[in-house]
């Protein structure tokens, strides 16, 4: 039996780009869509000639981006059949769209669902109108409750709200009356994510004119924990430093990365890793057509990890995870890379910390992850 293989598309289009997002997309446009939609065709095809095809199950189908529903469903409903001329999908297929809640009525999420569609992950970001705003993000609060409504509705029953903690004017208490108002609408799965500033955002151009202030970590951290005692109490684990989930509805395509499965990414910008082999497609819209048009894939380079750099990478992304990493195993194949050592060194500042056979971040950890990320590199 092959391991389980993911696909990710990423759709490379918004209606507008949020102030702090450094994804790589253009502006929705009809005719630039449809020529990406035949790119990716190409793109689908070219795999399942190859040995990714039929041979190999895929576990997980995930719509990123950009905003997928962008497109119309139509759209999105003949990728799938695309993807499923090109692969095989497991029978138990998680397939999950990203989807802005002011692109999508109750047609559109009717259409997905009776597609094979079957979760849903709504860029709610705030529950709060005036926060929405301050990010440059179109939409409103009303439109998350009618898209979760409508989703249900049309008989969706894995869904989740993706948030963000730390925006410009957020105060603990109004993060904390997003949260209530999200767990009211019942998702099986809330993602939180702490505002970063990236290079070449309107934020970062913000910071560089002194029209703008960099998220206060302190108040991230109180909003943090806020997050983790208001979800935790409403029944959702918490288990990956953004992620809580009802049990069972942990999202399937997500954990691959995070455990070192394989994943195959399509569309400009796209990351893959299969089988230890790490290699992503150029991030141009122009440059994907160009390659596809000539029946080549558009990957820019390959890297095979060297057993270091797998052991690094299942340390840094299993700490991620709430369950940790098994300590036999870094006992096992970490110590002739100076793991070791650094890892006691964390144990003992409480930045890890051991149970039974697992080694995982601790709640200072957490809280201080990106920099152990850093050290371990
Ligand atoms: S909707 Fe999402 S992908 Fe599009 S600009 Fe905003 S954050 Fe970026």
């Amino acid at each position: 039996m092959n391991a389980p293989l993911g696909l990710y598309l990423h759709i490379p289009f918004c209606r507008q780009r949020c102030h702090f997002c450094a994804f790589y997309l253009e502006i929705h446009r009809e005719a630039a869509a449809e020529a990406f939609l035949h790119a990716l065709y190409t793109e689908l095809r070219l795999y399942g000639d190859d040995t990714y095809g039929k041979g190999r199950p895929l576990t997980s189908v995930y719509f990123g981006g950009g905003t997928p529903t962008a497109l119309s469903a139509n759209q999105l409903t003949t990728i799938l059949t695309r993807i499923q001329e090109s692969f095989a999908l497991h029978p138990d297929c998680e397939i999950t769209v990203e989807a802005h809640p002011g692109t999508v009525n109750a047609t559109d999420l009717c259409g997905l669902r009776h597609a094979g569609v079957t979760r849903l992950s709504f860029g709610a970001e705030s529950m709060q109108d005036d926060e929405l705003t301050g990010i440059g993000r179109p939409g409103a609060k009303a439109e998350t409750i009618a898209a979760v409504n409508a989703a249900r509705a049309a008989g969706f029953t894995n869904i989740n709200l993706d948030l963000m903690y730390g925006l410009p004017g957020q105060t603990v208490e109004s993060w904390t009356r997003t949260l209530r108002a999200c767990c009211e609408l019942s998702p099986t799965h809330l993602s939180c994510y702490a505002l970063t500033v990236e290079e070449g955002t309107r934020f970062a151009h913000d910071i560089h004119r002194q029209a703008g202030l960099l998220p206060d970590d302190t108040l991230q951290i109180e909003m943090d924990q806020a997050a983790q005692e208001l979800l935790v109490q409403a029944g959702y684990r918490r288990y990956e430093i953004s992620n809580y989930a009802q049990d069972g509805f942990e999202c399937r395509h997500n954990l691959l990365h995070w455990t070192q499965g394989s994943y195959l990414g399509l569309g400009p910008s796209a990351q893959s890793f299969v089988d230890g082999v790490r290699f992503g497609n150029v991030a141009s819209l122009a440059a994907y057509q160009t390659a596809l048009a000539q029946d080549r894939l558009p990957v820019l380079e390959r890297t095979v990890l060297t057993p270091q750099e797998q052991l690094r990478d299942a340390v840094i992304f299993g700490l991620r995870l709430a369950r940790g990493i098994p300590t036999s195993h870094l006992h096992s194949h970490g110590a002739n890379y100076g793991y070791l050592q650094l890892i006691d060194g964390m144990r003992a500042s409480k930045l890890l910390e051991e149970e039974g056979d697992r080694t995982r971040l601790s709640a200072r950890g957490r809280l201080l992850a990106d920099a152990v990320a850093e050290k371990l590199f």
